[in-house]
Parts: structure tokens; C-alpha cells; sequence
């Protein structure tokens, strides 16, 4: 992004365009680098888009789409799934109604201050907080496993994720620890501690944009309420936190700007 076409935008707010970039993104440049997919990886491929139908809360013409690959990964029963059939329905090619997938990538509240900072790992963090905390409100009955989501997200993250590194070093440090994770609140707050571990151990890190500097989320200015101060020491209120990321990633406040 070059500073003329910067995107002014609330540094407080979700933006549909960096959702929809994300799964630009994910579905198009992490999933189309495979030729072929198949075994596990088709596993974690159907698991990841299948909650996504359930809790992204996309527009419609984007839902279309994403329910139509569903039903198609679901009819396809070959042990192996060739990228460039995949392609043809991401391009509606099977012909849905008002169905669309972007074919772009937007950033907006995940620009960077140059190229190479930000952009889809921001995004898709931001993703993955929105589809837990959808879950935990979803209006399903019974409602959903507590782990279904954390463990689409693990696994698309293991199989696609094209920061291989990053990928190893966040499965060695959620290993064992997802186990703990009892219900839906707990999920949302499990993914919220494992992303601040992550951006305290990046703070300062080469890849770290200066302009956005690594802070342990939600900051006080961001969420006064949410922290606390016990015998001396920093303490986050966890039940203002589960209040605050609902607010947060509640699809009515997600902003449409920028969009196509
Ligand atoms: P991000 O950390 O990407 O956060 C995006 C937005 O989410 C923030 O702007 C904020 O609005 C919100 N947010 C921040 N913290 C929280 C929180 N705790 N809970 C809820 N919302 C929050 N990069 C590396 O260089 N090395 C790695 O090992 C590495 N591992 C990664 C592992 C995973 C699973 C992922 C998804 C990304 C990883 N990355 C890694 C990328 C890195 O975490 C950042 O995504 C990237 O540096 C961009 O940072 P950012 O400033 O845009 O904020």
C-alpha cells in the first residue's frame, strides 16, 4: 500500500473488508498452493469451511458462495481433491445465484505502514476471534462444541498456513492446553490468551510494523474496564473481557467500508 492509497479507518473497529480479504486470502493463495489435497488436509479443509457457513456472519452473496463449497466438498467423495476443481466453484463457476467470493485483498484496519507488515496474518486473526465468539453466541441447539472451532482453526492452521514457522511455533505452544477448554466462554478467552502470548513474544520483533506496535489486547484505552490491578500486579478481569470481545466482533457493529 503506498501512503496515497491509505484507507483512513477506526483503529477500534472490525472492517468487512479485511474478513473478506482473509478469505481471499486463505481460500485462494494458502489453499491454492496445494495441486492436489487430500487426507488429512481435505479433512481440516472442510472442517475449516464448514464452520465458517455456520459463524462467519459475511454478507449474503459471500455466504452463497461459501455454502455452495460446502455442498460441493461434501458430494465430493474422491480421497483426493484437485485445487483447480476447487477453483471453479470459488469463481462460481457451478453458477449459484448471487454468489461471490472477492477476488482481491482490501486491507483496511489490517494495513500496514509498508507491504510486507500486517495485512492477512492480522486479518485472519481477526477472523478467528469473530468465529469464536460467534460460536459461543450462536443461536444452536444443542449448542456447539466448545472445541469445534479452536480445533478448525488449529488444523487449517497446521495444513495451510503459509508461515510454516509460525505455524510450528503456535502448535508447540497450544499443545496440550486446548484440553482445557470446557466451554464456549473458554474458547473465547483460550484464543484471546494464546494471541497475547503471541504478541508479547513478538513485541519488537523485526516483524513488527513500528506504526502498530505489539501490545497485550484489549489496551487499557481500548477496555479500561478490563484490567485491574491485584496486590500490586496487572490482572485482567476476564468477565469484562468476555463482555468486551462480544461487543468487539458483534456482527452488527462490523464496518462495511471499503468494500466492493
Ligand atoms: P495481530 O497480532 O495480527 O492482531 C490483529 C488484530 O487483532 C489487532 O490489530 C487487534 O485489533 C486484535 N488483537 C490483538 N491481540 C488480540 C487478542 N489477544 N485477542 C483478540 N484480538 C486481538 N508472526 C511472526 O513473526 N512470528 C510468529 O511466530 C507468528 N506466529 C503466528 C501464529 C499465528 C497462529 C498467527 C495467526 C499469526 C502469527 N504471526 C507470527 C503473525 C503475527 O501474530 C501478527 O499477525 C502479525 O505480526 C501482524 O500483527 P498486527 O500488528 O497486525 O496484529
Amino acid at each position: 500500500t503506498t501512503a496515497e492509497e491509505w484507507r483512513v479507518f477506526n483503529r477500534s473497529r472490525v472492517y468487512m473488508a479485511d474478513l473478506e480479504s482473509s478469505l481471499y486470502y486463505s481460500l485462494r493463495v494458502e489453499v491454492g498452493t496445494h495441486i492436489t489435497i487430500s487426507g488429512e488436509p481435505l479433512s481440516a479443509l472442510k472442517a475449516y469451511i464448514t464452520v465458517l457457513v455456520k459463524y462467519f456472519p459475511g454478507r449474503p452473496v459471500v455466504m452463497k458462495l461459501l455454502h455452495s463449497l460446502e455442498s460441493w466438498l461434501k458430494s465430493h467423495d474422491d480421497p483426493e481433491l484437485k485445487y483447480t476443481a476447487l477453483e471453479r466453484v470459488l469463481d462460481n463457476e457451478v453458477q449459484t445465484p448471487d454468489a461471490a467470493l472477492p477476488n482481491a485483498e482490501r486491507w483496511v484496519s489490517c494495513q500496514g505502514s509498508k507491504p510486507c507488515f500486517r495485512g492477512y496474518p492480522c486479518s485472519v486473526w481477526t477472523l478467528f476471534h469473530l468465529l469464536t465468539v460467534q460460536a459461543a453466541h450462536s443461536t444452536y441447539t444443542p449448542a456447539p462444541d466448545p472445541l469445534e472451532v479452536l480445533q478448525a482453526i488449529l488444523r487449517y492452521i497446521k495444513h495451510f498456513f503459509s508461515c510454516s514457522y509460525c505455524a510450528k511455533h503456535f502448535e508447540d505452544m497450544v499443545a496440550g492446553s486446548m484440553s482445557q477448554v470446557d466451554s464456549l466462554p473458554s474458547s473465547v478467552l483460550w484464543l484471546w490468551s494464546k494471541h497475547n502470548i503471541v504478541n508479547e513474544r513478538l513485541a519488537g520483533d523485526a516483524s513488527e510494523d513500528p506504526k502498530f506496535p505489539k501490545v497485550l489486547w484489549p489496551p487499557p484505552d481500548l477496555c479500561p474496564q478490563c484490567h485491574d490491578e491485584l496486590k500490586g500486579k496487572h490482572d485482567w478481569k476476564m468477565d469484562r473481557i468476555l463482555e468486551f470481545l462480544k461487543v468487539y466482533f458483534s456482527p452488527d457493529r462490523i464496518l462495511q467500508d471499503y468494500l466492493e
